[in-house]
C-alpha cells in the first residue's frame, strides 16, 4: 500500500474532527501531500467506516494511483493549494459550525482574540462558489495567500500546514477562534485588536510550538 503512514493519519484525523463535531456525516475532506502524491479521503464515506486502504492515493494531477473509490468532491481544491503552496504538506476542509456560520456573515475573521495572529495575518474569507469547481478551488487559492488558513463564504473553513497535526490544529483554533467571536458579538459589540497588535503576536508566535530546527 502506497503512502501506509499518511493514510492511517488521515482516518484518525477524520475520526478526530468528526468526534471534536467539525464535520457532520460525511463532509468535509483531509489531503497529505508526500512528494508528487497526495493522499485523499473519499466521496461519500462515512469516517467511521474509513479504513486507510479507503483513502486514495492521486497524482498531483488528480489522476488516481491506488483509490478504490472516488475522491473526495473537493479534490480540486487540495490540488490547487498544493500547486499555489510548496511548503504545504497537509490540508484540512471543515463545515465546522462556527466557521461556516461567520462564512455566512463577514469579509474577514475579526481580530476578537489574539489567536488571530496564528495564521500569517486576517483570515479572509473566500467569496462564494460552488463546491467541488475549479472556481472554488481558485477563490481559496487567492484567500490562502500568505495565510495558513481561510473561510470559504457560506460553505466552510479550510487550513494548511506543513503536516497533517498542523493542519489539523489549526483548524481547531480557527473554529474557536469563529465561535469566540460569534459568542461576543451576539451579546454585543466586541472590542477588536488593532492590526499592530496582531502583527505583534505574529512575530511573537513565531517559533512558538515548532519543531527545532533540524540543521
Ligand atoms: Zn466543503
Amino acid at each position: 500500500m502506497l503512502l501506509p503512514a499518511a493514510r492511517e493519519a488521515i482516518v484518525a484525523a477524520c475520526q478526530e474532527l468528526s468526534r471534536a463535531g467539525l464535520v457532520v456525516g460525511t463532509a468535509g475532506n483531509v489531503s497529505v501531500r508526500e512528494g508528487d502524491l497526495v493522499a485523499v479521503t473519499p466521496s461519500g464515506v462515512r469516517y467511521a467506516a474509513l479504513t486507510p486502504e479507503l483513502v486514495g492515493v492521486h497524482r498531483l494531477d488528480g489522476a488516481a494511483v491506488e483509490a478504490p473509490l472516488a475522491a473526495s468532491s473537493e479534490l480540486p481544491l487540495h490540488l490547487a493549494i498544493y500547486a499555489a503552496r510548496p511548503e504545504a504538506g497537509a490540508v484540512v476542509h471543515t463545515h465546522s459550525p462556527a466557521a461556516t456560520a461567520l462564512s455566512a456573515l463577514a469579509d474577514e475573521v475579526p481580530a476578537v482574540h489574539y489567536y488571530a495572529a496564528m495564521f500569517g495575518g486576517p483570515v479572509l474569507v473566500a467569496p462564494y462558489a460552488r463546491y467541488g469547481t475549479d472556481e472554488l478551488a481558485r477563490s481559496a487559492v487567492r484567500a490562502l495567500r500568505d495565510r495558513t488558513g481561510c473561510l470559504l463564504g457560506n460553505h466552510g473553513a479550510v487550513t494548511v500546514g506543513p503536516d497533517l497535526a498542523t493542519a489539523h490544529d489549526k483548524s481547531v483554533y480557527l473554529e474557536w477562534l469563529c465561535d469566540v467571536y460569534l459568542r461576543a458579538s451576539s451579546a454585543g459589540t466586541p472590542r477588536l485588536l488593532p492590526p499592530a497588535e496582531i502583527a505583534a503576536v505574529a512575530a511573537k508566535l513565531t517559533g512558538y510550538g515548532q519543531q527545532p530546527p533540524s540543521a
